[in-house]
């Protein structure tokens, strides 16, 4: 265990976790569907570590690869410079992409993968001449990252306010005029396509010639999994076509399985003109992002009148040749198990379990696609995220990890999941809930 001075030694991310230093929780092995503890504790992955380790944990494919990688050649630098797995890791991804997306773009997080698309979106205007497109749409309730551009984006509030200036012209659809609430389940119209009118505002009230981007999670998951009612998002596409916008889908999380096809943008039906992933594409096992972007968008950088554009962005790690030979031992891994589609098989037995949960104390909504799931608590009295904090807790001691975001749990169990963990996830948490204050 650690003395104070270890404690005070790293400053842990996210200040929420000050909670961390009164009873560290410290994880020092993880083997398939299991974190162990520094006490030995097996703890089952409800989350896939944090929505990212989508074929479990320590894949031989993948740590082969990576320690294969790591003695042939360590780093090349991107710039006027590269090496044949970004080009083979670029045509694999190419292969699994919606239809219409075909070009790779690396970063390294999926806060970079935003920024990134971003900027992407309005250089893409700039270099057809039609530079006056720079203002950006999120959405109320996103979450894309933790970057300026993508707090700007970004519909949390709390994100943003201790940092003064954002992007400038950036606006929000909005669902309701209470942030708060979650307005894909509470009183959905009968028809999803209506909560995409708000866009219809924002273009009238900005000029749909001055908005070059309009970004959404398909699915939101920082934010309480949100679940967007059929026709939202097909609306979305249709009103950016109509005006000339390009369409961002961030799938850091939906990405790579979690919805029971590749992406969210097949499960949906819709294809975006650029795509942010990061988590998955790793199986988090090495830091690495991507922007998937259209044939359109790439030539108008890569094949355009030379003297137009220098897309002058990138990093460092960009393509990192770790980064690379880990993503394609997953997509080696994903493939060898169908564990791109297998959210959709095991989705019956997940669902019906979630949906049990309605009966348990506290519970006001449940929300599912494919393996992402979301249990809504009534908030304690006068203290947000708290009960849902205490479920957290409880769960860990049991051995249990899960998320929460406000008062919801998210469940985003690795992809190789069995009926048996399933199991062991709802009836721990149901115990968590029937103790819960
Ligand atoms: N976009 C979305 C939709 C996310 O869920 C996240 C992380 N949870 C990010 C962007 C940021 O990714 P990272 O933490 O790798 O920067």
């Amino acid at each position: 265990s650690l003395d104070a001075a270890q404690l005070d030694a790293y400053w842990m991310p996210f200040t929420a976790n000050r909670q961390f230093k009164k009873a560290p929780r410290l994880l020092t092995r993880a083997d398939g569907m299991f974190f162990t503890d520094d006490k030995g504790r097996q703890v089952l992955d409800g989350i896939a570590g944090l929505w990212c380790v989508n074929a479990g944990h320590n894949r031989p494919r993948i740590v082969q690869a990576i320690q294969n990688q790591a003695a042939e050649l360590d780093f090349a630098p991107p710039f006027q410079m590269a090496h044949p797995k970004a080009f083979e890791l670029a045509e694999r991804l190419a292969a699994i992409m919606p239809k219409g997306l075909s070009k790779v773009f690396y970063t390294n997080s999926g806060s970079e993968s935003v920024d990134t698309a971003l900027k992407m979106a309005i250089a893409y205007h700039r270099v057809r001449g039609e530079g006056a497109r720079t203002r950006l749409i999120g959405r109320e309730r996103g979450y894309h990252g933790v970057n300026f551009g993508g707090i700007s984006v970004g519909g949390m509030v709390a994100n943003r306010k201790m940092f003064g200036t954002m992007l400038g012209g950036v606006d929000h659809i909005r669902h309701t005029h209470d942030p708060a609430r979650n307005a894909f389940s509470v009183g959905q119209p009968a028809h999803g396509a209506e909560f995409a009118d708000d866009l219809e505002r924002l273009v009238a009230l900005h000029d749909a010639s001055t908005i070059a981007a309009v970004i959404v999670e398909p699915v939101a998951g920082s934010t309480g999994v949100l679940i967007p009612p059929q026709g939202y998002l097909q609306r979305l596409r249709e009103i950016c076509d109509k005006h000339g916008i390009l369409l961002i889908f961030d799938e850091v999380i939906t990405g790579f399985g979690r919805t029971g096809n590749p992406f969210a943008a097949q499960t949906f039906g819709v294809t975006p003109d650029l795509m942010t992933v990061a988590k998955g594409l790793t199986n988090g096992c090495v830091p690495m992002g991507a922007v998937f972007a259209s044939d359109k968008i790439h030539d108008a950088f890569m094949n355009g009148p030379e003297h137009l554009i220098e897309f002058f962005h990138g990093y460092t790690y960009s393509a990192h040749p770790l980064a690379c030979a880990a993503a394609l031992g997953t997509l080696d891994t994903y493939a060898e198990e169908g564990l791109l589609t297998r959210a959709a098989e095991m989705q019956g037995y997940f669902a019906e379990c979630l949906h049990a949960m309605k009966g348990e104390p506290h519970v006001i909504d449940v929300r599912n696609m494919g393996l992402v799931g979301g249990i809504e608590l009534s908030p304690l009295p006068g203290e947000p995220a708290k009960r849902a904090f205490n479920v957290f807790l409880d769960c860990w001691d049991k051995g249990l990890l899960i998320r929460t975001t406000g008062d919801t749990i998210a469940l985003s169990p690795p992809l190789i999941i069995e009926r048996s963990h399933i199991d062991q996830i709802f009836d721990t948490l149901r115990g968590a809930l029937r103790r819960a204050a």
